[in-house]
């Protein structure tokens, strides 16, 4: 058995007008993050750690953001579609690790819904998906609540 190690971050920028999607869950806020699909900051940290983990590349290389297919996609396709390719190269998911960077709004109440919506898009239990969150002490971008970023950590093995 093999094991394989991926790394993913995402940043996107928050406005007002838009819709806040995290780890596949709307939250209700004044503002929202802006992106070509519906900017889900952890399921695209996600999907990149995953991509990174099987050596495949990046989100943009397979869901271009040029695409008009992805235009307000839902990120739970695209964390699907992620999953598809690494299955297809051999890899099945044995944990995801995340920290969600945000100012406001406290997510802790959707930690369990967001759990639920990454396990079932991904295809594994709820117990493998760990979710955290912190702010940055009021410093820099996400301080000033311009933007947000999220990272995740998986671990593959070999099906
Ligand atoms: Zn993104």
């Amino acid at each position: 058995m093999a094991f394989r190690i991926g790394f993913g971050v995402d940043f996107h920028q928050l406005a007002e007008g838009r819709e806040l999607w995290l780890g596949g869950v709307l939250i209700p806020h004044t503002k929202g993050a802006i992106g070509h699909s519906d900017a889900d900051v952890l399921l695209h940290a996600i999907c990149d750690a995953l991509l990174g983990a099987a050596c495949l590349g990046d989100i943009g290389v397979h869901f271009p953001d040029t695409d008009a297919a992805y235009k307000n996609i839902d990120s739970k396709i695209l964390l699907q579609k992620t999953v598809d390719l690494i299955s297809n190269e051999g890899y099945t998911i044995v944990n995801i690790d995340s920290t969600l960077c945000l100012e406001e709004p406290k997510i802790k109440t959707y930690i369990s819904k967001m759990q639920e919506a990454i396990a079932d898009n991904a295809g594994v239990s709820q117990k493998v998906v760990s979710i955290k969150a912190t702010t940055t002490e009021l410093m820099g971008f996400v301080g000033r609540k311009e933007g947000l970023v999220a990272y995740a950590t998986v671990l593959l093995e070999t099906i």
